[in-house]
């Protein structure tokens, strides 16, 4: 690394999901001092859904930009150093570990809390982006509520579509599962739970290329076989599109010192928030291939700048 070292910091947190803030309040209250840099998408992934209604503590739900907030605020409160930048490059090899901001300020840190989320996919059509918020969702536990005793469709073949067509399947009148091959990738026995739904219908070998409403989600079309000389074009009723393509943990920057999946999410200590770099802890969805929720994010967090703490205190910092 040739940029010059602008600061050292005895904690550092970059992300700025549940997992991020909930380190930084942990580790401000613990007198760490957490510098936090929000990264790419301030406030995560949940700045992106309307409600939510299962974080606990909220009886009457809260919309997700405003639960991001009081979680900002309650870090800022113990005197988290929280700011715009994202981390562009890291240095683990030894401690204190070096972290480049923006391509150009050097941070050194004695921990590093990686709490930079996961990316749902998505398809890539222009309509995801007209209808966010308004019908398009990538996560069923988040949003299934919303389509009581409706229709809704899931695209994707894998564990995540069968095991969300499942879920909304015991919420929704009618869910469609649209799977771009003739056959689904998922485990057998996912498939099988998913072929014995009465509710669900599986659509092989249809892509989505549009989707169609007036003030929300209403519809999608779909093009059976396409590119095939039978191609077919079919329109769905729905009202509500679940993406269940996978996620991309936002794990590119650590992958040389840190070991992944081969998704990319980090591998950690089982059960604790520990990489095998010392010092260094993963919390959250960059973490998690498994639950992926607001409040499970929180908990690592905690967990994290709990570990940061007893190995500063360890190492007499
Ligand atoms: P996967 O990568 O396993 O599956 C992604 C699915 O999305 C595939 O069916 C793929 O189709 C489809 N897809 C990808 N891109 C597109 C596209 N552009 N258009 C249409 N379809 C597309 O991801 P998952 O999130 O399902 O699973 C990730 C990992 O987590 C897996 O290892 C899985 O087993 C695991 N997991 C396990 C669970 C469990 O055990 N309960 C639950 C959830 C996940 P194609 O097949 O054609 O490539």
């Amino acid at each position: 690394m040739t940029n010059s070292i602008n600061e050292k910091v005895r904690c550092l947190i970059i992300g700025s999901g549940p997992a991020g803030y909930t380190a930084a309040i942990y580790a401000s209250r613990a007198n760490l001092s957490p510098v936090l840099y929000e990264g790419i998408q301030p406030g995560g992934q949940l700045t992106t859904t309307t409600d939510v209604e299962n974080f606990p503590g909220y009886p009457e739900g809260v919309t997700g930009p405003e639960l991001m907030e009081d979680l900002k605020q309650q870090a800022a409160r113990f005197g988290a150093d929280m700011r715009i930048g994202i981390a562009t490059k890291t240095d683990l090899s030894a401690a204190p570990y070096k972290v480049t901001i923006d391509g150009e300020k050097v941070i050194e840190t004695e921990t590093l809390i990686i709490a930079t989320g996961a990316t749902a996919k998505y398809l890539g059509l222009p309509d995801e982006n007209k209808y966010a918020g308004m019908g398009v969702s990538a996560c069923a536990t988040c949003d299934g509520f919303f389509y009581r005793k409706k229709t809704v469709a899931v695209v994707g073949g894998g564990d995540t579509a069968c095991e969300e067509a499942l879920y909304l399947a015991s919420l929704a009148k009618q869910v469609y599962l649209i799977v771009r091959k003739p056959y689904l990738r998922a485990s057998k026995v996912m498939q099988e739970r998913v072929m014995k739904a009465s509710n669900i219908t599986v659509l092989f070998e249809h892509n989505t290329v549009g989707l169609f409403g007036e003030d929300g989600v209403e519809g999608a079309h779909l093009v059976k076989r396409m590119g095939e000389p039978d191609e077919e074009k079919v329109d769905i009723a729905i009202d509500g599109f679940f993406l269940a393509i996978g996620h991309k943990p936002n794990s590119d920057i650590f992958k040389p010192w840190i070991e992944t999946d081969e998704v990319g999410y980090i591998k950690t200590i089982p059960g604790t928030p520990k990489t095998k770099v010392p010092g260094v802890f993963a919390a959250g969805d960059v973490a998690d291939p498994h639950y992926r929720q607001a409040i499970t994010a929180a908990g690592s967090g905690c967990a994290a700048a709990i570990e940061a703490e007893r190995y500063l205190s360890e190492m007499g910092k």
